[in-house]
């Protein structure tokens, strides 16, 4: 279908990386099997192709014939770009789900860190749909998604066979399904199905194709650019078409499988199938009892994680995990981890057989049932207590099975025993009929054993789990072990990342250079983070982000232990007060005051008199007047009190100028003089705000506090709006509340 390849086989670039799926949709014109990288990704892509042109040939000593001058080296590194393979071609896997796809490059146009993937090579990664994505759906995974690039040398094809999945193929389609791959495709993996829209009859839907068959023969995926492919198109029967679709059907129902929110004592039941994860989240529990999470199905591998880390747990990374299908997880009450966890959450995946042999080609298998309980209830196991109280009494232990045997039977069953039992002799402490001791395996580096099942998978399972050594994905760290690995990428991994609680990003926690992690409580990437200084919003003064918290502690501290504001003992007035024998601010006493010598009183108690009964029976004349105690203010009122009469006047004032009524509280014994306008529109806006919940919907503060929030910012606010909003701000900051 192309040219003739006329390159032999360039030497293979080491080149690899991880991103973060660009959380837009692809394009429309990223078709096929094509993904954008970023700028950064060619620089070290050709990077790497100069690695590979000159390392074979390069001298760093001057007499060597070989000697590469650094001039030379560059000049050769800006050859590279014409050395980098063509087409340059990728094995992309995603590391959440371990689903792996071939792709071709488009451009190097993607955001730093990110790779944007065309739509088939998101369904090719068991990635959510862009009709999900639109729906809303999916955006957990998307944001969780890594997805390693690699750049591999892929052989170049000679032969493709499809097989279309709907029914009314047409021979002529041929050179138009050439003509699409050409134009849009680099790679085809064996068992990946192409779409071709142009090829559907209905409008918007797509004609699929499986790819059956590749050359040369054993090649997981082929190039087919400047090849001479062979494309072969075999109709299946109807039949097969069916049932063809009915699998993949039925696989994309499993995936459906959505976990969610699961409790305590509420078992929840799903399917999962290869290559996916179901996942849930457990947010209350009692934090007195342990944990235990089980699933009764032996080939459904359980991860657990808490908030600790982002998102949920992952095959790399997790803090509790089963993967040989045997016990229930159990976390204690008193595990480090959980008492600081707001959140439990669970992954349940399905042990890929991929991941022993990457080229088996089994076909995929059906969706596996799962039902995943949690408790927090002790079972004592009743059965052993039984079997213990028979040992006590008429039985022995056989010491041939270890079956507890009632004694006067013991030799008959030892006689048997020994004949057909054998107890394992590598110490398992199974018991197993002679001749199938065999059938199982024991690991020859820990204490695991497990059955022989016909391929061996427990065994492979356990040796890839426990004694496989893995390099982490995102610094060099080499761990012995998948348990190894998961506790470096869920604790000291300088990539792990952590919601950064000074810039509010999720960002790599990076390396803990100073091991002050554990004192301080900080990531690394916080202690530097949080060194940055801001004012202050309560003293303005200049401070460091990781201070914050104690210095306004220190604040609140402050605030709380102070005691409530004096003001002014004239239920009108709304200033602070001023020291004056009658708790009067200075201006309410004003009028009061007399130099006159007055060491009983009586003097001062003579001016309330007069002030209160000239209220009574002339008034103040002021229009913004309420005073209850001032003619005026009577009859301002609405609606208006009556008049006093001058008997009753004097009748009423006289108990308030006793030396009891002129010495009492605040609140018992206040006084009445009018006002002037302003002070009467403050004392309005402070009884309002006394009457007002705070930010936290508690019950606001006394008179006193705001009476003083009022007399602080009366004088910048321009209306009485303003005087309200900013006295709020105030109390906020600076008073003590009701209940406080
Ligand atoms: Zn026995
Ligand atoms: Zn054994
Ligand atoms: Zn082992
Ligand atoms: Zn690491
Ligand atoms: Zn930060
Ligand atoms: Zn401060
Ligand atoms: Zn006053
Ligand atoms: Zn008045």
């Amino acid at each position: 279908m192309a040219r003739k390849a006329a390159t032999p086989t360039p030497p293979p670039l080491a080149w690899s990386s991880t991103f973060h799926l660009s959380p837009s949709p692809p394009p429309a014109s990223l078709t096929g099997d094509k993904l954008l990288l970023p700028q950064a990704a060619l620089e070290n892509l050709l990077e790497a192709a100069s690695q590979s042109a000159t390392t074979t040939t390069t001298s760093h000593d001057p007499a060597s014939w070989d000697y590469v001058s650094p001039h030379e080296a560059l000049s050769r590194r800006n050859e590279a770009r014409q050395q980098l393979p063509h087409p340059l071609t990728f094995r992309v896997t995603n590391l959440v789900t371990g689903r792996v796809a071939y792709a071709g490059i488009r451009e190097f146009s993607a955001e730093e860190g990110q790779v944007v993937l065309s739509t088939f090579l998101r369904e090719g990664l068991a990635l959510p749909t862009i009709t999900q994505q639109r729906q809303g759906e999916g955006d957990a995974e998307l944001l969780e998604a890594r997805i390693k690039v690699e750049a591999v040398n892929v052989p170049k094809g000679t032969f493709a066979r499809l097989r279309p999945l709907d029914a009314g193929y047409e021979e002529d389609w041929k050179p138009i399904l050439e003509n699409h791959l050409q134009k849009n495709f680099t790679t085809l993996a064996v068992n990946n199905i192409l779409a071709i829209p142009r090829l559907s009859h209905q409008p918007g839907k797509d004609f699929k194709f499986l790819i059956d068959r590749v050359k040369p023969e054993g090649a997981e995926a082929i190039c087919i650019v400047d090849t001479d492919l062979e494309v072969d198109i075999e109709p299946l029967n109807e039949e097969q078409a069916k049932e063809s679709l009915r699998q993949r059907e039925l696989r994309k129902k499993a995936e459906s499988s959505s976990g969610g929110q699961i409790n305590i004592d509420g078992p929840k039941e799903g399917t999962i199938s290869d290559g996916n994860v179901v996942r849930f989240n457990l947010k209350t529990w009692d934090r007195s009892k342990p944990i235990s999470i089980n699933v009764p199905e032996e080939n459904v591998d359980i991860l657990v994680s808490t908030d600790t880390i982002q998102g949920y747990p992952r095959l790399e990374e997790w803090t509790w995990a089963r993967f040989d299908g045997s016990k229930p997880i159990v976390i204690l009450p008193d595990d480090p981890v959980i008492i600081s966890a707001k959140e439990v959450r669970i992954s349940l995946r399905v042990y890929e057989q991929s991941l022993i042999d990457s080229n088996s080609k089994k076909p995929m298998p059906l969706p596996t049932k799962f039902l995943l309980s949690i408790t927090q209830t002790i079972h004592r196991n009743d059965n052993e207590d039984e079997e213990m109280a028979d040992a006590n009494a008429d039985s022995e232990i056989c010491s041939n099975c270890k079956r507890s045997i009632p004694k006067r039977s013991m030799m008959l069953h030892q006689n048997f025993c020994f004949r057909n039992n054998i107890l394992c002799p590598h110490g398992c402490g199974q018991v197993f009929k002679r001749g199938t001791e065999t059938d199982h395996w024991h690991c020859t580096e820990c204490k695991a054993f497990g059955l022989n099942t016909p391929d061996r998978s427990t065994y492979d399972k356990h040796m890839d789990v426990a004694h496989t050594s893995r390099r982490c994905t995102s610094c060099d760290y080499s761990a012995g072990s998948l348990s190894e690995l998961a506790t470096h990428k869920t604790t000291i991994c300088p990539n792990k990342l952590i919601l950064c609680r000074f810039c509010h990003l999720v960002v790599p926690q990076e390396e803990d250079t100073n091991f002050t992690a554990a004192i301080t409580g900080l990531a690394p990437h916080e202690t530097g983070c949080g060194g940055r200084t801001t004012n202050c919003h309560i003293c303005e003064r200049i401070v460091q982000l990781k201070n914050m918290e104690v210095h306004l502690k220190n604040h609140d501290l402050e605030r709380k232990s102070q005691p409530l504001p004096r003001v002014c003992r004239n239920v009108n007035c709304a200033r602070t007060t001023a020291d004056n024998n009658l708790g009067l601010c200075s201006v309410c006493f004003g009028p009061l005051y007399s130099s006159a010598y007055d060491p009983t009183g009586q003097a001062l108690a003579r001016r309330v008199e007069l002030r209160y009964l000239t209220q009574l029976l002339k008034g103040c004349g002021k229009s913004w007047c309420t005073n209850e105690m001032c003619k005026t203010g009577r009859a301002n009122r609405k609606p208006p009190l009556p008049t006093i009469p001058s008997k009753e006047a004097t009748a009423l004032v006289k108990p308030l100028v006793t030396k009891e009524g002129l010495r009492g509280g605040y609140t018992s014994h206040p006084l009445h003089f009018c006002v002037d306008e302003t002070i009467s529109k403050r004392k309005h806006l402070a009884e309002m705000l006394s009457f007002t919940e705070d930010s936290q919907g508690r019950n606001g503060w006394a008179i006193e506090w705001c009476i003083k929030a009022v007399e602080v910012v009366a004088l910048e606010a321009a209306d009485e709006l303003e005087t309200m909003n900013k006295a709020r701000e105030w109390l906020e900051k600076f008073a003590v509340k009701r209940d406080e």
